[in-house]
């Protein structure tokens, strides 16, 4: 008897200490929440979420910036929602579920629950496209690129595990990060510049290849903004480790084309919202680059 009792007092003993020491925790996680260095926020926020921003570009359009991304909150990811009258268009999902579950609560609260959805996803890569999962399960109608398609169809259910590799992550660590990632085949696939008319509103789909061959970068006229995916990168050099110079060319070209339209903000596929001067930056370097291999 004395025996219970003795264990009781011990159990009530550590249980006030867990209390103690925790409230403790949270006392201190509060206090130095602000002193936090850009690393240490990005440990502190769950995983694979980054550090996102949400722009409100008009009342139906917003932009969402810093992203998770594994190079850092720097090339933080971007991603974009266009709200029509009876719509909802994601413009990429990020590279994690976390990542598109933040995009869904985004759209979410400005949704009546009865629009139709869509996904266009601006190319392959892993960044724009391993959220695809959420808005695929909610009813979202996925529109890409004729070459992603078949990647997908290459690569199989392979593409989650050789990123996983490529970042020198084990099993449990890619699906710390990534999440439950399923890829989809798209519903439409598109191979040549594509007017979708939602709602009686134009989504422009340019095929702008250079970054990659299925580059697509979507332009909405209504708002004047472009959401260019990796054709254009804001505060750092585009990368251009995916082609050698007659894809950087054909980028400029594009590039170019991408100029002439009317356009308030650019929604680049990584960085800062940002103007059409960023296009001019992201030439200039392509030049450099193609004039350095001559
Ligand atoms: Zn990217």
């Amino acid at each position: 008897m004395q025996l219970k009792n003795q264990s009781l007092l011990v159990m009530l003993l550590f249980a006030f200490g867990v209390m103690f020491f925790s409230s403790l925790g949270a006392l201190a996680e509060e206090e130095v929440e602000d002193t936090l260095t850009p690393e240490e926020k990005e440990l502190a926020s769950p995983p694979g979420l980054g550090n996102p921003e949400v722009h409100k570009i008009t009342e139906d359009i917003y932009a969402i910036t810093g992203l998770y991304h594994p190079a850092g909150e720097e090339v933080g990811v971007s991603a974009g929602i266009i709200f029509t009258r009876n719509s909802v268009i994601f413009i990429d999902a990020g590279m994690t579920i976390a990542s598109a579950e933040f995009l869904w609560q985004v759209a979410e609260k400005k949704m009546k629950g009865k629009e139709h959805l869509y996904l266009i996803l601006t190319h392959r890569h892993s960044d724009h496209v391993f959220g695809m999962r959420v808005m695929k399960e909610k009813g979202a109608k996925v529109v890409a690129h004729t070459i992603l398609r078949d990647w997908f169809q290459l690569l199989g259910g392979r593409y989650k595990q050789v990123i996983a590799q490529k970042m020198g992550w084990d099993r449990e660590k890619g699906n710390e990060m990534l999440g439950d990632v399923l890829l989809f085949p798209p519903d439409q696939v598109i191979d040549r510049d594509t007017v979708l008319n939602i709602d009686g509103e134009e989504i422009h789909i340019l095929v702008t290849p250079g970054h990659l061959w299925d580059e697509l970068s979507i332009y909405h006229p209504k708002s004047r903004t472009l959401f260019a995916g990796d054709a254009i990168y804001e505060g750092m050099p585009p990368h251009t480790a995916f082609g050698g110079p007659d894809d950087w060319k054909l980028w400029v070209a594009q590039l170019q084309r991408l100029k002439e339209l009317d356009i308030e903000t650019v929604v680049p596929g990584h960085g800062k919202l940002c103007s059409k001067k960023e296009i001019d930056r992201n030439i200039a370097y392509l030049q450099e680059e193609i004039s350095r291999t001559k």
